[in-house]
């Protein structure tokens, strides 16, 4: 693939006001006019360069947008106040009563949960399938069906999306391919392979350090223009706009992203491969036991490798929380939900982050209880990480 997407966000230049090498923060809700008339073009839309209220738009969070739509090769992007705030507003903006969507059924719990409950509210109904079978995908399309909804590589299985051969799948039937990318920020590029909108919880790998929630949404400036209309877009009236404060911290942290990212890459190929070695069941795409590791292969860009999520099952959710709790006890990472910290972070996804799916579908999707799923830091020496966390499951008689 000749588009790479780290030269991409460093090829965007911004200065400050004053020479500065990174933008000036706009700290304004409000801007003034010289004269009325331009009031109103801006408000209409038709004032480039103008700025009228930050729920609208604000130079910090455009300048985050053009570097996010860089990376993830769209005409633009739109920030938002969090990723669940980046994937309601898409859903709201693309789907009206009656409407139906086809969804992954291993997507983040938040989603899953919104498309359950929430939606039908408005009759919008969601059919959950595998999505790793385009065949089971097709048969639930509908002539209401709108949305292919998925994420790259899913929360919390790691399953994989065939991108480009959902994208021939959408086209076919005239509908958006929506994927959410947060899992592999850098290594996969859906809008490359097919994908309309591509979304990010900035929470997670691209902010980087656990401080602030943020989301974004990446598409054609149509549909961004679509979102941000003043009259009917649901990113402008749902309003989880992002403040330009945090806006300007995330871009900061978007520069050393794909330095990160290799390295979140480098110590969870090394676990996955030790874990795996050692009788552990193991999940992680850069596996050759993993069973989407050719499609992942196919899809990615190599120099950023498999991401830095894997999973492990120790069989019981009593083990798998004595092992966290422990490794927690030897510094070896945080028992906490989240991801793509600088420290490892693992929980157990059936009793947190996916607790809104009820027991039994989690069974039927292969969610078990002993289920353990790490965000793999970035540990300058993840040889004695692997000691120290191995010491741990002899301890606990997990190995
Ligand atoms: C965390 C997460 C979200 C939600 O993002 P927030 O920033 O918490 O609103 C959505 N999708 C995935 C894959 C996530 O991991």
């Amino acid at each position: 693939m000749s588009f790479k997407p780290a030269n991409s966000i460093q090829d965007l230049q911004y200065f400050g006001e004053f020479g500065g090498v990174n933008p000036s923060i706009s700290d304004s809700s409000t801007y003034t006019f010289l004269s009325a008339k331009t009031m109103f073009d801006t408000f209409e839309g038709n004032a480039d360069g103008c700025y009228l209220y930050s729920r609208h738009s604000s130079p910090s969070n455009l300048y985050l947008g053009e570097a996010l739509a860089a990376m993830e090769h769209t005409e633009t992007a739109n920030v938002s106040a969090s990723g669940m705030g980046a994937i309601t507003p898409v859903i709201m903006q693309l789907c009206g009563s009656g409407d139906h969507i086809v969804s992954s059924r291993t997507i983040y719990g938040g989603t899953y949960a919104f498309l359950k409950n929430f939606t039908p509210k408005f009759n919008i109904e969601t059919s959950f399938v595998d999505i790793t079978k385009l065949e089971l995908v097709e048969a639930q399309i509908t002539e209401n069906t709108k949305i292919i909804y998925c994420e790259s590589v899913s929360n919390p299985l790691l399953e994989v999306a065939d991108i480009k051969g959902l994208a021939t799948l959408a086209k076919k039937y005239d509908l958006k391919l929506v994927v959410d990318n947060t899992f592999s920020p850098l290594s996969i590029s859906p809008a490359v392979l097919g994908a309309d909108v591509v979304i990010h919880s900035l929470t997670k790998f691209i902010n980087g350090s656990s401080d602030t929630v943020g989301g974004v949404v990446c598409g054609s400036q149509n549909f961004i223009n679509a979102l941000r209309d003043v009259n009917s877009g649901a990113s402008m009236l749902l309003g989880a706009t992002m403040d330009s404060l945090r806006a300007a911290s995330v871009l900061k942290n978007l520069r050393t992203l794909h330095i990160r990212m290799q390295q979140h890459s480098k110590n969870a190929m090394f676990l996955a491969e030790k874990f795996e070695n050692d009788g552990l069941k193991t999940v992680y795409p850069g596996l050759k036991s993993h069973p989407s590791h050719g499609l992942f292969t196919s899809m990615m860009h190599p120099e950023y490798g498999y991401g830095g999520m894997l999973t492990i099952d120790v069989g019981s959710l009593d083990k798998a929380n004595a092992l966290m709790e422990l490794m927690q006890h030897k510094n070896l990472g945080y028992l906490a939900v989240s991801l793509g910290f600088y420290k490892t972070l693992f929980s157990s996804p059936g009793s947190s982050t996916s607790s809104e799916i009820p027991e039994e579908e989690q069974k039927t999707m292969g969610l078990s209880d002993g289920l353990i799923r790490l965000s793999i830091g970035l540990d300058a020496d993840i040889e004695r990480s692997y000691f120290r966390m191995r010491q741990c499951m002899e301890t606990l008689g997990v190995l």
